[in-house]
């Protein structure tokens, strides 16, 4: 279908963007949802990894806008920890921290692009090189000029990224492929560090050390957030720890040790009384039989509250547990709150989506997944807010 319009067409600013103070202008937070991220607990959870693996330097991995989170908000408190390595997926999003960390070593998960190798030299971006073909170009880029530093991935068991076994014995065979670069470090990932008693993870921690030996010697990076709690073999010298830091748990059965970092509200818009039976939302899949309270707020599916919470998914009103009904809708979601005195269930009382009681992880087993896809999902409509940073305390 064409628009009739060029290609890279902009439309023209309109005469209501030359308002005095159009360019300060923004809409209230009143009716928005407000994610509450608590800077002094991530910085425990911080602390908590490094007594966990004394012997290792703590990295960071603040990819996808740091879990969510915003990385320009987190990253400068896990930098007052003494965090110095940090991951991110993407140049662009190492380009986004360098400007907030000027002295950080920034790793890039998904390695340099052809396009990209001018940016990693220019903001000291340090690529995590997958393949022989990633190895060829930076070294290609890297000869002859300053030294540019990159990392080696090797494969030992999730088949995603990083070299294969044939092609570390072809390194073996041929070592001038890594001259003209310093390496950072030899980075693998564990597949099962959740679960500690999977036999993967002893295999992968063998096969890291296999192919540590063909390479030159450098720091070994290995381990997640579950890594750091299995034994210290697993810890090597820096660790790439993410949702541990944000409060999610790192193992999949036992307490969790990490301390909630996040707590996520969202004011009622309107109050529905309902006296006959009604139904509530698309599709109709939720009957209201007798006299009730039906809470609406302005967070739907596309803010990350995920659809199968429909029906299924509950939250917080004065300490009291309200249930999701009806199916959740792109901006909205509705709560039966009759269990809840009508004095606290009012426009503009807030309902804690996910926090201390009812946390990240038990909101995503109630839609079916993860706190990571959770936070990762985090829409941009959410107003973040950082307390207990270093200034607070
Ligand atoms: C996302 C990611 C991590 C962090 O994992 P967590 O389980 O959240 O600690 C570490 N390493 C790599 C390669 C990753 O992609």
């Amino acid at each position: 279908m064409s628009t009739g319009l060029p290609r890279n067409y902009a439309a023209p600013i309109s005469p209501a963007d030359d308002l005095p103070g159009a360019s300060a202008e923004r809409a209230g937070d009143a009716l928005h949802a407000i994610l509450t991220v608590d800077l002094g607990r991530m910085a425990d959870n911080y602390r908590l990894l490094a007594a966990r693996a004394p012997r290792a330097r703590i990295g960071a991995v603040v990819k996808a806008n740091g879990y969510g989170l915003g990385m320009e908000g987190i990253a400068p408190a896990l930098y007052a920890c003494g965090c110095r390595d940090y991951f991110v997926a993407d140049a662009e999003e190492g380009l986004a921290l360098r400007r907030v960390l000027a002295d950080a070593r920034i790793y890039v998960l998904n390695g340099p692009g052809a396009d990209s190798l001018q940016l990693f030299a220019r903001r000291r971006l340090i690529p995590v090189l997958n393949t022989l073909d990633q190895i060829a170009l930076w070294a290609g880029f890297a000869r002859g000029g300053p030294q540019l530093a990159a990392a080696l991935h090797v494969d030992t068991g999730m088949t995603r990224l990083g070299l294969a076994a044939e092609e570390l014995a072809v390194l073996a065979h041929e070592p001038e492929r890594l001259s003209g670069f310093p390496i950072a470090c030899i980075v693998s990932h564990l597949a099962c560090s959740d679960e500690p008693d999977h036999p993967l993870n002893a295999q992968q921690l063998a096969a890291f050390r296999a192919a540590c030996a063909q390479l030159p010697p450098a720091p070994t990076c290995l381990s997640n957030s579950g890594g750091v709690f299995l034994d210290s073999n697993y810890h090597g010298d820096i660790i790439r720890g993410g949702g541990s830091l944000f409060g999610l748990a790192a193992l999949e059965d036992g307490p969790n040790p990490a301390a909630q970092v996040l707590k996520l509200e969202a004011p009622i818009l309107q109050v529905r009384h309902v006296d006959s039976p009604m139904t509530v939302g698309y599709g109709a899949t939720y009957r209201v039989a007798g006299p009730g309270r039906i809470a609406t707020i302005p967070v739907g599916y596309a803010d990350g509250y995920m659809r199968s919470l429909s029906n299924r998914g509950s939250a917080f009103l004065g300490g009291i547990r309200i249930p999701v009904v009806g199916r959740v809708s792109m901006d909205l979601t509705t709560f039966d709150v009759s269990a809840v005195p009508e004095a606290l269930a009012r426009p503009g009382a807030m309902i804690e989506l996910f926090g201390d009681t009812h946390t990240v992880d038990d909101l995503a087993e109630e839609a079916g997944t993860i706190g990571h896809v959770i936070m990762a999902g985090l829409g941009r409509r959410i107003v973040r807010r950082y307390v207990n940073g270093l200034e607070s305390v």
